[in-house]
């Protein structure tokens, strides 16, 4: 369906309720969520809230709505803001541009675009690859971007090196601010891709077991990491002797992927290495999901943050925490 049609129900507050009130309810019993019981009866609206149904249930003789419990509970931003900013974050928009666009604040947008990406990413925690699977690597520049204690500049015991790092010759390293991404990219369509520390044989083959399954076929370029994976039909082109492709045996799907990777980093202007591993997830998804338009990518992340199941642990930003295989965040945290 065009974007056109979602956007006009964006001017109609019934209307959004409505949207919401089928996603929430779409797969699953009118139930209350204390109890579980189905023995609900419509209980008005709210004067603050107009359009949001509000419900009884007679086994706990408490009230509920759409929204209690959900990524949108209690939030002071009406639905029209939520549904605009999911689709804007589909359209790979940083938080500031958010904030920009729909008039808030930029803290507001900043916890609202992770809790979306976490909501997201929940699609992704268990994604792993089959059939034939390209890889490739790159380096990416990522420091430590608004980790200062209560906002202002954190001392870092350097120079400040800007945004463009001159990056040293040789392969990156998490320590020196330069760590590494891998790319898994099946030909059947699905892709995984990673934030790992470094690129040491120990993490290739950590990260190859959580992204394909034991005994997928697997070509990559000659680095002396893929060369030495286990458990894999394993084949390589040498890019030094400028092989680029033998036959079926190439990995221009990855290479691609990045070319679409670094333009989509771009937008945000210097990245945390502590969030690396969350933009991954979030391009990750909608890689997966690209033949839906940004609104039907929308859809799912608003469907995922209304079930209170995945909405309290996106909250808590536990989705990005399952995809770091790496350790990541916990030696940010230490
Ligand atoms: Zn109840």
């Amino acid at each position: 369906m065009p974007v056109l049609s979602y956007v006009y129900e964006l001017f109609n507050i019934d209307q959004c309720h409505a949207y919401i009130h089928t996603l929430r309810w779409k797969d699953r019993p009118l139930q209350c969520h204390r109890c579980q019981s189905q023995d609900v009866d419509p209980w008005g609206q709210y004067h603050y809230r107009p359009g949001c149904k509000r419900y009884w249930c007679h086994g706990c003789q408490r009230t509920f709505n759409d929204l209690t419990h959900t990524l949108l509970h209690q939030s002071k931003r009406s639905l029209a803001y939520w549904r605009l900013a999911t689709f804007l974050l589909c359209l790979s928009c940083s938080s500031r541009r958010i904030a920009r666009e729909l008039g808030v604040h930029t803290r507001t947008s900043y916890r609202w675009c992770w809790w979306l990406r976490n909501s997201a990413i929940s699609y992704e925690t268990d994604r792993q690859l089959a059939g034939t699977v390209e890889a490739d690597d790159l380096y990416h520049t990522a420091g430590n971007k608004g980790q200062a204690q209560g906002g202002g500049k954190k001392s870092l015991g350097r120079r400040a090196r800007g945004r463009r790092k001159k990056h040293e010759p040789g392969r990156g390293h998490y320590d020196k601010d330069r760590p590494a991404i891998i790319a898994w990219v099946s030909r059947q369509g699905a892709v995984v891709i990673q934030a790992t520390r470094d690129f040491t044989v120990q993490t290739v083959q950590k990260a190859a077991d959580v992204a394909m399954h034991a005994g997928s076929r697997l070509y990559t370029d000659s680095a002396s990491s893929y060369r030495a994976l286990k458990g894999y039909i394993h084949d390589y082109v040498n890019h030094t002797k400028k092989e680029y492709a033998r036959g079926e045996v190439h990995e221009n799907r990855a290479e691609c992927l990045f070319s679409l990777l670094k333009p989509y980093l771009r937008v945000f202007r210097g990245l945390s290495k502590i969030n690396l591993p969350g933009y991954m997830g979030f391009f990750q998804f909608l890689r997966n999901f690209r033949y839906q338009n940004a609104f039907e990518q929308a859809e799912l992340i608003l469907q995922a943050a209304l079930d209170p199941a995945i909405a309290s642990r996106a909250r808590r930003g536990e989705f990005v925490k399952c995809l770091d295989h790496f350790d990541l965040l916990q030696t940010a945290i230490n």
